[in-house]
């Protein structure tokens, strides 16, 4: 416990100062457990230096904050508090069920908003593109990652890949999910999906996007009214 006089007494002079709520530091096993009002981060024991825990928990209760605020009390899904695992190691954030695991927090390049959006605002009733799209949209527009990181907004990193014909449209009904995809690879996938939410939202209002986000068939959608504002994005980017 000695040890961590340091992190208490960083937590308790920064958080305290910023409004945040007050937080407890315990060891447990292998993690260092640092719970708060609204989040639970589960730390794998030497992988963050104290400092680095503490500038983690200030991002992460900002980012709760402002997802929260973009969401607006209507579309907050989960009320629980946010679980957070932090580790070392080359693998894939994912972020469901109210427990979210994080990687590359040490290098700073972890999609902390991508993925509290995901429990935020829930999986939503249809299609992956627009769950992953809008994770991706607001990590861009909260965080400027990750996408933005080459110094290029979605649309244009979505206009250079399209022109580089990474485009593909693919529009079907999966069993738990409509199955539909515009990317030819992973990456290419989110990129595309994010740019057209961010259309949506910025065209269309967040109003009519959350409508979406909680519509049952959603390739339905992209073939009747949809279709022409899947017409209008493309025309957007590719100016
Ligand atoms: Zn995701």
């Amino acid at each position: 416990m000695k040890k961590l006089s340091f992190v208490i007494i960083g937590l308790l002079l920064l958080l305290t100062f910023k409004n945040f709520s007050s937080y407890s530091v315990d060891t447990k096993g292998r993690n260092t457990i640092i719970e708060g009002n609204n989040v639970k981060i589960f730390i794998e024991k030497n992988y963050l230096t104290k400092m680095e825990m503490v500038s983690f928990v200030i991002k992460i209760e900002r980012g709760i904050n402002r997802v929260k605020k973009y969401l607006e009390e209507e579309n907050i899904k989960s009320k629980k508090k946010v679980q957070i695992h932090l580790k070392a190691g080359d693998f894939i954030s994912s972020g469901h069920g109210g427990v979210i695991t994080l990687a590359y927090v040490k290098e700073k390049k972890d999609l902390y908003i991508h993925e509290l959006v995901h429990i935020l605002a829930g999986p939503g009733k249809s299609g992956w593109w627009i769950r992953e799209g809008f994770a991706v949209y607001l990590n861009d527009t909260l965080d400027h990652e990750p996408f933005s990181s080459f110094g290029e907004d979605l649309h244009e990193l979505s206009k250079f890949h399209m022109e580089n014909g990474e485009y593909e449209e693919i529009l079907g009904i999966g069993r738990r999910y409509d199955y539909v995809h515009f990317g030819k690879t992973r990456k290419t996938d989110y990129l595309f999906s994010g740019s057209l939410v961010k259309f949506i939202i910025e065209n269309y209002g967040k109003e009519y996007f959350f409508k979406l986000y909680n519509e049952e068939h959603l390739d339905f959608f992209l073939r009747r009214e949809g279709k022409e504002i899947l017409e209008e994005w493309k025309n957007e980017i590719r100016k």
